[in-house]
């Protein structure tokens, strides 16, 4: 059964509550890497300056505490491989259904498509 690294639990830990559930259920079934949660003033600025983020600081789920957004990748990571992100995106989305857990893929963005990003609506 794939489990989440100890990385990857840690990042998620600074999420809310509803997204800890989702991604630890989806986990139980997938093999997945949360490579952010969290984000603080400096990293979001980093993330801004570099364009991984559109958002300044404030203005990102991620900024929230404890953060609205996490961002999670398929196993092995390939950042080309678009049918991996869309088949893991596709069972976090059905799993937060069966949760009552209501959340934004940031692949359905209009401006950047976003396939590792997932926010909490309302
Ligand atoms: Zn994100």
């Amino acid at each position: 059964m794939p489990k989440l690294s100890t990385k990857s639990q840690t990042k998620l830990n600074t999420c809310h509550s509803d997204l800890i559930k989702l991604i630890e259920a989806v986990a139980k079934t997938e093999k997945c890497a949360v490579i952010c949660g969290h984000r603080g003033k400096a990293e979001q600025e980093k993330a801004y300056n570099s364009g991984a983020s559109r958002a300044r600081w404030g203005q990102s789920k991620h900024n929230h505490k404890p953060s609205l957004a996490v961002d999670v990748v398929p196993l092995p990571l390939d950042w080309e491989d678009i049918p991996a992100f869309e088949k893991l995106g596709e069972k976090i989305m059905a799993k937060a259904k069966d949760l009552g857990i209501n959340i934004r893929w940031g692949r359905d963005f209009t401006n950047l498509k976003d396939y590792p990003h997932f926010e909490l609506i309302g």
